[in-house]
């Protein structure tokens, strides 16, 4: 199997998504790129149950399962000979697990959650070394809506939501406390920026603290052509990515299913690179939000999602 270097060194000559762009094709064969950091461990900071969470577990069951879970309650309509494919267990976290990492999402004088800076270029980049997610996806997928929604802890965060597509022309750059920052780059697609190959193709390649790329999909219309692009980006230069399907609120519970199974067919089939379970989310009803919450923590190493239940 070629070394995951060689894609990236061949890569590094000219732009992958220009390339792309005029239909050239490259076929690539990386594995075992889902690792927990090494970092892993227990954050120290007490934890606390938000007011928002505590308000999610008085909800019933069903209702908190939804919102909290949306994929397991969309699981309940399958077949259970089929329930398996969805891989929903990899990352089934504890509602204390949930708890806990949505109290590292809540802002205090003491962890400040904030706005850090913006950048061009990577050389415009903060210099961190904790570690740090990016969010990338097409135009108009969600992805500051999203970001707006992880962030609702910590409301003075500044995360402009646009209503004009491609308006996130810069990389934008969020730190929560000591412990990570988050990223929400440049859509693509539709008017993206000119400089995207330069920004975002340098800054997934050369990223030294990015630990996973969460790739936003729109779940009512699926994996698009520039989503295909970016997904074999992501697989050519070996990088952990997750799927995230966004704005699930708009689709019937059926449109969704079909959906998801899609998708995730396509995953198991295709990908090596990219998480096998997926993650569904809603900015308007917050389905899915504390849950992604609790995988950002975890897979920042500031999480170490264990099997207890909450009582
Ligand atoms: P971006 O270009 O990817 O940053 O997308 P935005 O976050 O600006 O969202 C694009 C449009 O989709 C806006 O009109 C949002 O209000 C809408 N939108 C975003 N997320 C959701 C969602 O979860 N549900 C619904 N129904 N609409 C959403």
């Amino acid at each position: 199997m070629r070394s995951p270097d060689r894609g990236v060194r061949r890569l590094a000559a000219g732009g992958y998504w220009r390339r792309k762009m005029v239909g050239l094709r490259f076929r690539c064969g990386i594995g075992g790129l889902f690792k927990v950091p090494a970092t892993q461990q227990r954050r120290s900071r007490a934890y606390s149950v938000s007011q928002d969470f505590a308000e999610v577990l008085r909800k019933p069951k069903r209702q908190l399962t939804k919102l909290v879970f949306p994929l397991q309650e969309l699981e309940r309509q399958l077949a259970p000979d089929t329930r398996p494919s969805l891989h929903l267990k990899l990352f089934e976290p504890s509602l204390e697990d949930i708890a806990r990492a949505d109290d590292l999402f809540t802002a205090t004088d003491r962890h400040r959650i904030e706005y850090l800076s913006s950048a061009v270029r990577l050389e415009h980049a903060p210099d961190l070394l904790r570690p740090e997610v990016c969010f990338i996806g097409r135009s108009n997928v969600g992805k500051s809506s999203l970001i707006k929604a992880l962030f609702s802890l910590a409301p003075e965060v500044e995360v402009r939501v646009s209503k004009t597509p491609g308006h996130t022309k810069k990389m934008n750059f969020f730190k929560v406390g000591k412990y990570f920052t988050m990223v929400d780059m440049p859509g693509y697609g539709y008017r993206a920026p000119e400089d995207f190959v330069d920004m975002v193709e340098t800054y997934l390649k050369e990223r030294r603290n990015l630990m996973r790329t969460f790739l936003l999909v729109d779940s009512a219309v699926g994996i698009q052509k520039t989503d295909n692009i970016a997904i074999e980006m992501c697989e050519e230069f070996a990088l952990p990515y997750v799927i995230v399907l966004t704005k699930i609120d708009k689709s019937s519970k059926g449109r969704l299913l079909k959906q998801v199974l899609q998708i995730q067919k396509f995953v198991d089939s295709q990908t090596q690179g990219c998480f096998p379970q997926l993650f569904a989310v809603s900015a308007v009803t917050y389905s899915g939000i504390h849950l992604l919450r609790c995988f950002i923590a975890h897979i920042t190493g500031n999480l170490k999602a264990n099997d207890s239940q909450f009582s």
